[in-house]
């Protein structure tokens, strides 16, 4: 049996801003199966959001059911996708 590295199945207050590089995996009870970037919840909700809220929120869109049945944060792309963005922008307060 495999073991998926990141089952969201507790409370979960990633937020969405932490894992723009990642898709949400679904898998609803009706076996509808989706996968969603992350960057699509942010326009919808905003960078705020939690990743429990996102599957909270969750809608199959086969039944319209929002019964997952399970939710993963997956990672999708090579490493050449990975930006080099290490450089947030944080205020950058003048300290003298
Ligand atoms: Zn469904």
């Amino acid at each position: 049996m495999l073991i998926p590295t990141a089952i969201v199945r507790k409370v979960n207050m990633t937020q969405l801003a932490s894992i723009t590089n990642n898709h949400f995996s679904f898998e609803c009870c009706c076996g509808q199966t989706s996968l969603v970037p992350v960057t699509a919840f942010i326009q919808k909700f905003e960078l705020e959001a939690t990743v429990d809220e996102v599957v909270a929120k969750a809608r199959c869109s086969k039944c319209r059911l929002k019964n997952m049945a399970e939710s993963r944060i997956v990672f999708v792309g090579g490493s050449g996708e990975a930006m080099p963005n290490t450089a947030t922008k944080q205020a950058s307060l003048p300290s003298d």
